[in-house]
């Protein structure tokens, strides 16, 4: 039996400061594993800063963060908290995925060769078996006619799905998603929130930062609201756009009507 009590993501308070400035202010959330989570909030309210808090790409100042159960940035034997060298870290790091608005592929590299890196490299896949992963996921992205196209002969949808099978090459058991689909030309954003569909219908747990709101609304099984570093309120799709309870939430929502 999966353990499906303990929560994927669970943050008490979280605080991350940047020179002296709080950016996150008391970041409250829990989030089931299986759960499609989506983030939605204005510009500069945090919610990056989050996502790469709980990838483990920045330390927090202050409460406490915990990925599948284990908290962040410490190993916990007994009553004692060990601080965790750059090596647990990268470790931790790896069973994430993370996918951001660029594509961040590497250009060198054709499509193939950036979904094979990091398992070879990483999980030290040999190599054959690498490369059988790695089709099998650019087929399941879609892609399976462009093995050995370079980035640059992609496009930006094409690129994202790229990014979106790179990521499922480590075998992750949570995926953030940083606003996938802002940097794509309107025509290509379906292709990508597609793929994204197919994911959360087979169980992945999802944290998914959008501006998507049909989306958040149709795949989600969850919205929180985030404003000035805090999670102003979290529920289902309908209750947050029907009735959102907190009139800053309302204010936001009403500029995407
Ligand atoms: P959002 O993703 O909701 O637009 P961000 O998390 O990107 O918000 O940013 C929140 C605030 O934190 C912004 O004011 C931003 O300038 C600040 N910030 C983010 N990262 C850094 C950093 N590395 N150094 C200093 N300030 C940062
Ligand atoms: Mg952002």
């Amino acid at each position: 039996m999966p353990d499906t009590t303990t929560p994927a993501v669970a943050a008490y308070q979280v605080v991350k400061q940047f020179h002296g400035n709080e950016i996150l202010k008391g970041v409250d959330i829990r989030i089931r594993r299986g759960e499609v989570a989506c983030l939605i909030g204005p510009s500069g309210s945090g919610k990056s800063t989050f996502l790469r808090c709980i990838n483990h790409l920045e330390k927090i100042d202050g409460g406490a963060l915990y990925v599948e159960g284990e908290l962040m940035g410490y190993r916990q034997v007994g009553d004692k908290l060990y601080e965790l060298k750059e090596a647990e870290i990268a470790r931790k790091r790896a069973g994430i995925g993370m996918v951001f608005q660029r594509f961040n592929l590497f250009g060198h590299m054709t499509a193939l060769e950036n979904v094979i890196e990091a398992p070879q490299r990483v999980r030290k896949i040999p190599r054959a078996e690498a490369l059988e992963q790695g089709k099998a996921l650019l087929a399941r992205v879609g892609l399976s006619h462009r093995f050995d196209a370079y980035p640059s002969q992609l496009s930006g949808g094409q690129q994202q799905r790229v990014a979106i099978a790179r990521a499922l090459a480590m075998k992750p058991t949570l995926m953030l998603f940083d606003e996938p689909t802002s940097a794509l030309d309107p025509e290509l954003v379906g292709e990508v929130l597609d793929v994204m569909r197919d994911l959360a219908k087979e169980g992945m747990t999802m944290v998914v930062v959008t501006h998507e709101m049909a989306f958040a609304r149709e795949v989600g099984d969850s919205v929180a609201f985030m404003d000035n570093g805090a999670i102003i309120e979290k529920s289902s799709p309908e209750e947050l756009f029907q009735r959102p309870q907190h009139p800053r939430t309302r204010s936001f929502l009403a500029k995407y009507l």
